[in-house]
């Protein structure tokens, strides 16, 4: 794999995958299910779950 996922922004897990269905890609969390913007390849959809995780941090350390 030579991209890295973050773990999961919403139960913490690290059980995080890439997933395609039909010509989308999205990143999603195997144990609550949340999955992440949808795009048109798998290394964007790793891009997009990534960027979210760390603005959702950067919130919950103001
Ligand atoms: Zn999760």
């Amino acid at each position: 794999m030579a991209h890295r996922l973050k773990a999961c922004p919403f139960c913490g897990s690290r059980k995080t995958e890439p997933t395609q269905y039909h010509s989308i890609f999205f990143v999603v969390c195997r144990d609550c299910h949340a999955d992440g913007p949808a795009k048109d390849s798998e290394s964007d959809a790793i891009e997009a779950w990534n960027t979210r995780v760390t603005r959702k941090m950067d919130g919950d350390g103001h």
